[in-house]
């Protein structure tokens, strides 16, 4: 690509990356942490849009990784665990970015991240400081005392409880191995340079599981886990297959025998949104050497008689992450007619999001204010129904529906004059904008198909 398109294609990228955040702010979806105070780099709130489709992906997560299977359980541990689970996985001592300042600016950057090595990206001086290493655990004090003694960490990911508890889950929920431990939960990362929105945050949610099996067949469960993974995003958040794509490891960690990473095609480039790895047994035997309790972190085969170290198979990815690749994936602008004068047609910001983790599901808009009464029945039974949904009845039902497309209502349901009369209501597609006269009773049965479809 020549330097004129690169540079053309690195504009678009940061429009449209200009235009989803301020979507994301104006309507209350993802914003600043902390913004009457200038906002505080690396944090991020969701808000009366955002929470609800953040948390119906982690529960499609759940679903798909633990509720539908017999071979998987459910953790949801405490942030803060012994800090020596720390120094057992080796957080304490090698969880670090390599980076260096710029003597100029000021700047800190992450070495592997400057687009030109040696040259700070911020004012082009190629006076930077020796690469050191600095560790992104971030640390806290527990107890009375503010001393070495008594750091402890937030964790810096989601999995390290799970194979401390190993035995305890696996006792509990009478599992013989193969079987799964998943956990979502918040995980935290000094980094040093957050960027791209919410892609790199300092505190960002984490979705794992990690699969104990014997070290014969591991790599099959390799294969298993990351075709269901693959699956996940395809089949479940219909994320289109040409926007994913494999990233295999050229350098794996000494214990593990295969790593791959699942990339999405976000507007600033391919990037990880999953890893999926083979990390033997590693984990286990490392709380072994620094628990000393070798028992809990083996698993003893009845037939055999054998106690070993389970070999895991890790699947790794951010919810905070997937979230900004469906907004990414969804956003888009098109036209819509409109009853505005001298116009039959008008820009629209719509989400394409999937139904099944809009925010709202089914916008109830009756035609006029005089219809509130009949039409707020028509919300009760659909909320009854476990729909989410949103009554409006302010300002012209175009633009209601355009309020809707930008929050990414999937079906808006308008109640009107003859709906006392004909027991029915429209429901308007956001997609194809297509409207369709549907009985109440059988509102709920259509909503459901179409919604789950
Ligand atoms: P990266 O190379 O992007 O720093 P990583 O390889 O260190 O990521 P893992 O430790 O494997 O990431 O974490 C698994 C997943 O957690 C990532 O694929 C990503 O979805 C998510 N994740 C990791 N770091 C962050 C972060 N700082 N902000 C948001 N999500 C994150």
């Amino acid at each position: 690509m020549s330097d004129e398109n690169k540079a053309a294609e690195a504009a678009n990228a940061t429009e449209f990356m200009a235009k989803l955040v301020a979507l994301c702010k104006r309507r209350g979806i993802i914003f600043q942490s902390s913004e009457i105070y200038g906002g505080f780099n690396g944090f991020w709130d969701y808000g009366p849009y955002g929470t609800p489709m953040r948390r119906s992906i982690g529960n499609l997560w759940w679903k798909y990784m633990v509720e539908d299977r017999d071979n998987v359980e459910g953790l949801d541990s405490s942030i803060i665990c012994h800090p020596s689970v720390w120094r057992a996985s080796g957080h304490v001592d090698h969880f670090s970015d390599q980076m260096t300042d710029c003597k100029d600016c000021k700047k800190r950057w992450r070495v592997d991240q400057l687009p030109v090595p040696g040259e700070c990206p911020a004012c082009g001086s190629h006076n930077l400081t020796e690469p050191r290493d600095f560790n992104l655990m971030m640390r806290t004090y527990v107890g009375p005392v503010f001393d070495e003694d008594h750091i402890a960490y937030l964790r810096a990911e989601t999995c390290q409880p799970i194979f401390v508890d190993f035995n305890t889950i696996r006792v509990a929920a009478r599992q013989q191995l193969p079987f799964g431990i998943a956990q979502i939960g918040k995980a935290f990362r000094n980094e040093i340079n957050p960027r791209n929105f919410t892609f790199r945050s300092r505190e960002f949610m984490q979705m794992e599981m990690e699969f104990f099996c014997k070290d014969e067949g591991s790599l099959d469960w390799f294969e298993y886990w990351r075709h269901e993974r693959w699956n996940f995003y395809t089949k479940i958040l219909h994320i289109p297959e040409e926007k994913l794509r494999w990233k295999w490891h050229e350098k794996l960690a000494h214990y593990a025998k295969q790593a791959v990473d699942i990339e999405y095609l976000f507007p600033f480039g391919w990037d990880e949104v999953e890893g999926i790895h083979h990390r033997g047994t590693w984990d286990m035997s490392q709380h072994a050497l620094f628990s000393k309790q070798e028992a809990q972190c083996k698993y003893f085969d009845a037939e055999t008689k054998e106690a070993f170290y389970p070999t895991v198979v890790e699947t790794s990815c951010g919810l905070d992450r997937i979230s900004l690749m469906v907004l990414c994936n969804a956003y888009d602008e098109d036209t819509a007619a409109t009853k505005k004068e001298g116009k039959e047609e008008d820009a629209r910001v719509v989400l394409h999001l999937t139904p099944m983790i809009a925010p709202v599901q089914v916008a109830v808009l009756p035609l006029s204010k005089k219809l509130e009464a009949p039409a707020r029945e028509v919300q009760k039974a659909l909320r009854q129904a476990c729909f989410r949904t949103e009554y409006d009845d302010t300002g012209s039902i175009g633009k209601r529906y355009r309020r809707q497309d930008e929050v990414g209502t999937p079906f808006c349901v308008t109640y009107d004059f003859d709906s006392e009369n004909d027991h029915a209501v429209t429901v308007r597609n956001r997609d194809t904008m297509a409207q369709e006269r549907v009985p109440l009773a059988d509102l709920s049965a259509k909503l459901f198909a179409w919604i789950h479809a």
